[in-house]
């Protein structure tokens, strides 16, 4: 992992209120334009940043013009001029959810399309925050129901689209009317040349942003249990059956600890496989085979074991015994959650580990969110299974199967429905097909008995193999 500190909320002078709600938030660590934004934004400096939706631009200046509110007085000291109203809503949304941490802070969309009226009763009790397009806004100044003397911060959010939209004269007659001494941030996915002007006329001596990539983030709800170290097995089987995520790996310190939680799981009914250094190539090949074709639901592995491993759509991380290393905690759960959709990391510590615990929050910037483990009830729904089966079938590319020949002969001759058949891999000497659950056993007796590229051959349920 590259020097998380670094990407931590934690490095920011932001207030531990503001902290604490950006993990409950499930922000863990800062976007590329977070990181380079955030530090220059909360010095009070001006920016011109280049940043797409999707980078967490939000968060960026939202958080920066947050850091410079006074809740006690109720006057706009915050702008987000913004292209459209659906940009807006999001934008009220982001800054509402990220203001949690401090009491009562209003904000108001202000946009064309909706009736007058209404906003200017609202913006008559007053705000602190104002978001809203350019024309809408500027006849609110004019008007006189939207005053800018107390502005402190001044927000151009997507300026190049806004520039499109013909707004350049709203804009600069909007900024004529905020304060000198406020501090300008400039938005913007591209460069068009109206951008330099406009940054000329508004912004005092600007830092520009930029990042290379402007990676999705990701949203990862941490929770840790206390146990005792009796129980710790025992828990990893409540949290199965409470949260029933489709796709989990469990991490453990040592190999033996992994071979024991497989044996715990797998006596309760779970599909649970343990990945660690001692297997075998083909072994390890077979497992990651059944865990990526959802024909295994519990990857229980090593730290060491897990390393490369490229596994996409990962539900949730257990961390079955708190890793000593801080950084390795954070590689751990940065695995779950995927861009846009929520991550759940849960972690198991005994009193013993408490230590390792601390340490995480302070690389993390944040406390950790207790549950106690009898709060945890079995959901509803039977045992965990995973949804496809893997069959393992003696031939492969040596005997020049390809996965469409597997696939041909499943849908061909054996009569199953393509919809029914899921990942085929086909390695040197076998071949495995995912195939659904319910119909595993029907598949291997008739495929048993036809026959792949006009040769018999021999089929097996991957797991009966290892049971036997
Ligand atoms: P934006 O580019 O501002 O539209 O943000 C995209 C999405 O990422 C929004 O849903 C944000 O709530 C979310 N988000 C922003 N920053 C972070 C972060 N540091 N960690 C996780 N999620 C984030």
């Amino acid at each position: 992992m590259n020097v998380p500190a670094a990407k931590s909320f934690s490095s920011l002078p932001l207030s531990v209120a503001v902290q604490a709600n950006l993990a409950q938030l499930g922000y863990v660590e800062m976007t590329p334009i977070q990181a380079a934004s955030l530090p220059l934004a909360l010095a009070g400096k001006d920016l011109i940043a280049q940043a797409q939706t999707g980078s967490g631009k939000t968060a960026a200046f939202a958080l920066s013009l947050l850091h410079r509110l006074d809740a006690a007085r109720m006057q706009v000291q915050a702008l987000v001029l913004v292209p459209t109203r659906e940009l807006a809503d999001q934008v009220t949304q982001e800054i509402r959810r990220l203001a949690r941490a401090a009491d009562n802070i209003k904000v108001l969309t202000l946009c064309g399309g909706s009736p007058m009226k209404p906003q200017m009763e609202s913006l008559s009790f007053g705000a602190h925050i104002a978001v809203g397009t350019p024309g809408r806004v500027l006849d609110h100044l004019e008007r006189g129901s939207l005053v800018l003397a107390e502005l402190n911060t001044l927000v151009l959010d997507e300026a190049d689209r806004m520039l499109d939209m013909g707004f350049a004269d709203d804009i600069a007659r909007v900024a004529r009317q905020a304060p000198k001494a406020r501090q300008t941030l400039l938005f913007s996915a591209t460069y068009p040349e109206g951008i330099a002007q406009m940054s000329a006329q508004f912004l005092r001596d600007p830092q520009t942003v930029k990042v290379a990539s402007s990676a999705a983030p990701k949203a990862i709800e941490q929770i840790a249990f206390e146990v005792a170290e009796s129980e710790r097995l025992h828990a990893v089987s409540a949290l199965l059956e409470h949260y029933r995520p489709t796709s989990t790996i469990a991490f453990c310190n040592t190999k033996q600890q992994c071979r024991d939680l497989v044996d715990v799981l797998t006596a309760q009914g779970f599909v649970a496989l343990a990945l660690h250094g001692e297997l075998e190539q083909r072994d390890r090949d077979q497992v990651l085979i059944q865990f990526a074709n959802g024909s295994c639901s519990v990857l229980v592995a090593t730290d060491v074991a897990a390393r490369g491993l490229d596994i996409a759509q990962l539900e949730c991380v257990i961390n079955v015994d708190t890793t000593p290393d801080a950084e390795v905690h954070v590689h751990r759960i940065g695995r779950t959650g995927r861009a846009g959709a929520q991550g759940l990391a849960l972690t198991l510590a005994s009193l013993d580990e408490m230590g390792r615990i601390g340490r995480i929050e302070q690389l993390l910037g944040f406390e950790m969110r207790w549950q106690p483990l009898d709060s945890l009830s079995k959901a509803p729904g039977g045992p965990l299974l995973p949804a496809m089966d893997t069959l393992q079938i003696l031939g492969g590319r040596k005997e020049k199967i390809r996965p469409g020949d597997i696939l041909g002969a499943l849908t061909g001759e054996a009569g199953f429905a393509g919809s029914q058949i899921g990942k085929i891999n086909v390695t040197e000497f076998h071949s495995y097909v995912a195939v659904q659950r319910s119909i595993a056993r029907d598949v291997v007796k008739r495929l048993s008995n036809g026959k792949l590229k006009g040769r018999k051959v021999k089929v097996r349920r991957l797991a009966d193999l290892s049971e036997a």
